[in-house]
């Protein structure tokens, strides 16, 4: 295409496009930015940072509790539901105008309306009713909260999207759902105060992650008092005088002041007008792409959420920036997917990089796995009834640490450092030569010696 209005057309403001957008432009392109709801897209505005925030409010119970055992008199403690949303709200006000500015300084056109694909070349946008053309267009349109199939009172149920700004703080709450949206709300709602009952139709949460996370966390949210509801399902919401009825498929009830469904989300592609222009799309509606993001047609693209890869936020971006360096600065790479830290930000947190064991026995034909189960240092003092979990699962052919699985405090932090070693090719000799840092519980991973130990006492 010779002429066009732009030289990359990038639909949707979130990780992914944002990313694609500066580097773009940083490469010389002339390129805009269109956004339907908020820039900054779902990781910023309603996702992971109010989510983390959320997270981070959540724990001060257990630290004003814990205060107690170090010589502390914290007093009464209140808490303000309202102050909480405030001052996410306004930080995250602060991180929108910070990417706005972000896009400013290099020059890309901002455009606050809804685009759709209209042709290979051409963008609609949908409220000013203008059609603009560009040389190649990125679709970065990320997912949004499914609610399965259609059930009696389904109106009633909130998603993630509205819990992070509900009016009040519900007394009672019930969440639909396995996965690490739903374990996470549940371990926020909890920490708050409320009456928290989590219901899966799986006989487990957080499917797909290392069993012995699983039995782990489950086993510490009902220490919490976590009830945890499996292999049931919502058949009907009632709204009652008193709140909501979430009835089971047993004939259960759950009452509940708001019940709130995180059953998975899907891809941001219906109405997109991809069809007309031939981009194949998966079993979700997701956009097919190959290893360099490009989809079944040659001037579409598409990062991120909106593909069926890893949904998270340093894969989009990481996508984004790929796809930008290749198409507009000559220089092709694409994101390898593989040793991808992630998280589960319950209460206790979940750190995991690698495979689980279930997936690593398929893979690697001898297998050892270390693991460590232990009461942390500081739980000696607060009194609280806390074991803290690490596994290390080990090729046993060539040595090399293929997974790493930590439930306690802090393992997030502990499984991003981890990730550099494993993504190296570090070995288990390799953990062990390396020299612990004393008083710590990650000195753990590099201390592993028996294929399992039973629980202790902290480490002296
Ligand atoms: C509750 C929650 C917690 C999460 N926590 C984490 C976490 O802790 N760590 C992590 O790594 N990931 C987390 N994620 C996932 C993470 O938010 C996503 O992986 C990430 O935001 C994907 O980025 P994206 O660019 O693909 O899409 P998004 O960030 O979703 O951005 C897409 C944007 O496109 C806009 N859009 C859609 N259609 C159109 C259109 N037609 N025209 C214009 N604009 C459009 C949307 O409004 C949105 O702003 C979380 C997600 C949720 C929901």
């Amino acid at each position: 295409m010779d002429q066009a209005d732009f030289d990359l057309f990038v639909i949707g403001a979130g990780s992914g496009g944002v990313r694609a957008a500066r580097i773009a432009a940083g490469h010389g392109a002339n390129v805009a930015i269109a956004e339907e709801y908020r820039i900054g897209g779902t990781c910023v505005i309603r996702g992971c940072v109010p989510k983390k925030l959320l997270v981070y409010a959540s724990r001060f119970a257990d630290a004003f509790e814990d205060a107690r055992g170090f010589g502390w008199d914290v007093g009464d403690a209140d808490f303000d539901w309202p102050a909480l949303v405030a001052a996410k709200d306004k930080e995250i006000a602060r991180l929108e105008t910070v990417y706005r500015a972000n896009l400013d300084r290099l020059g890309v056109a901002i455009l606050e309306e809804r685009a759709e694909v209209a042709g290979p070349n051409a963008v609609r946008l949908t409220r000013s009713g203008r059609t603009v053309t560009a040389r190649k267009i990125l679709i970065a349109t990320g997912g949004k909260p499914s609610l399965g199939e259609p059930i009696p009172g389904i109106e009633h149920v909130i998603t993630s999207n509205e819990a992070f700004d509900l009016q009040s703080l519900p007394g009672r709450i019930a969440i639909y759902g396995g996965g690490y949206i739903a374990v996470e709300f549940a371990g926020i709602f909890s920490g708050l105060g409320a009456e928290t009952t989590l219901v899966y139709r799986g006989d487990k949460i957080l499917r797909g992650f290392d069993e012995d996370l699983r039995d782990a966390l489950t086993e510490a949210y009902a220490k919490r008092g976590v009830r945890i509801v499996t292999e049931h399902t919502f058949k009907s919401i009632e709204k009652t005088g008193d709140g909501l009825v979430g009835h089971l498929d047993d004939g259960g009830a759950i009452e509940a002041d708001q019940i709130m469904f995180a059953i998975g989300r899907a891809p941001n592609t219906a109405g997109l007008g991809l069809e007309a222009v031939g981009v194949k799309r998966g079993w979700n509606g997701h956009v097919v792409v190959d290893e360099y993001s490009r989809s079944s047609s040659a001037t579409i693209f598409a990062v991120g959420d909106v593909t069926d890869r890893l949904a998270l936020t340093p894969v989009a971006i990481r996508e984004g920036h790929a796809f930008a360096d290749t198409e507009f600065g000559g220089k092709p790479w694409f994101v390898e997917h593989t040793m991808v830290p992630t998280a589960v930000f319950s209460t206790p947190e979940i750190g995991t990089v690698g495979l689980p064991e279930h997936l690593a026995a398929e893979r690697c034909g001898k297998l050892d796995v270390y693991k460590a189960s232990f009461r942390p240092l500081k739980a000696t003092l607060s009194g609280r009834d806390e074991t803290m979990m690490m596994k290390l699962i080990v090729d046993g052919e060539s040595d090399k640490v293929v997974g790493c699985h930590i439930l306690g405090e802090d393992s997030a932090e502990i499984a991003q450092m981890a990730a550099i070693a494993m993504r190296l090719g570090a070995t288990k000799a390799d953990f062990d030569a390396t020299m612990g840092l004393h008083p710590t519980s990650a000195e753990e991973l590099v201390t592993l010696r028996e294929t399992w130990i039973a629980p202790t006492e902290a480490a002296g």
